[in-house]
């Protein structure tokens, strides 16, 4: 699925590293849907990587997925409409 930064578009790669706030452990957090593949914390959040050419910002983690619509019903998540 594709995923980039709602604020200014920037991709992640697979090879792109976010650090667990509950754990520590380094992974991709957006190809687990912000699920730490260590201890399963969910980040709501998920910040930009500014070292890898990004922004630096933090956006809701569905935010993420430009096509997470279609995709919905599909990966059996609710979004929060609110
Ligand atoms: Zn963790
Ligand atoms: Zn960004």
């Amino acid at each position: 699925m594709r995923t980039q930064c709602p604020k200014c578009t920037w991709s992640p790669t697979p090879e792109s590293e976010w650090v667990c706030d509950a754990c520590g452990f380094a992974g991709n957090l957006l190809i687990s849907v912000g699920e730490c593949s260590e201890c399963r914390h969910i980040h709501p959040n998920i910040y930009c990587i500014e070292w890898e050419g990004g922004c630096g910002e933090s956006s809701l983690l569905l935010d993420w997925f430009p096509d997470l619509d279609e995709g919905l019903s599909e990966l059996n998540i609710e979004r929060n409409l609110d």
